[in-house]
């Protein structure tokens, strides 16, 4: 059967749901910075990179190791990842303790965090695992 003789047998009114959220998620992409390194249309130095994370340095260290591990998919935040991003979320945290083993902090101990919302000061709406280490981390956190 041809695609739009399927597409004609949707509703209209679901196939306008499925068409805004497609568009609402370019449009936050179109935006995003952290989609925009993922992709090396702004340039970032590379820490280590596959075909679903990407590494690099924070900008703003908060420890003598600061690292950001981030997935290439735009994810707003934790808020927003669903089950089908499971597999994507145990990646990223493989990632960040194997960045944390090449930065020799893996026995000295650093901390993942996650940033979600406001109150807990997420800055970059782009899921982002923050990899911090190389000093005594207080707790609890500020
Ligand atoms: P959060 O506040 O948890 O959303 O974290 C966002 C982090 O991204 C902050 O620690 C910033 O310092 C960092 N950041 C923002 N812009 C850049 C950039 N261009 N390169 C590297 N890190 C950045
Ligand atoms: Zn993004």
């Amino acid at each position: 059967m041809r695609p739009w003789k399927i597409l004609r047998m949707i509703p209209f009114s679901i196939q306008k749901v499925f068409f805004y959220g497609y568009w609402k998620g370019k449009m936050k992409m179109l935006g995003c910075l952290f989609c925009q390194m993922a992709s090396h249309e702004k340039p970032v130095k590379t820490l280590y990179e596959d075909d679903r994370c990407l590494v690099f340095e924070d900008i703003n260290p908060q420890a003598p190791v600061h690292l950001l591990v981030i997935p290439k998919k735009h994810i707003s935040s934790l808020n927003d990842a669903g089950d089908g991003d499971r597999e994507l979320l145990g990646h990223l945290l493989g990632v960040a303790a194997r960045m944390a083993k090449e930065k020799g902090i893996d026995g000295s101990g650093y901390r993942t965090v996650v940033n979600t919302n406001a109150e807990a000061g997420q800055t970059v709406f782009h899921l982002h695992i923050h990899v911090l280490g190389g000093r005594l981390l207080a707790w609890p956190p500020g």
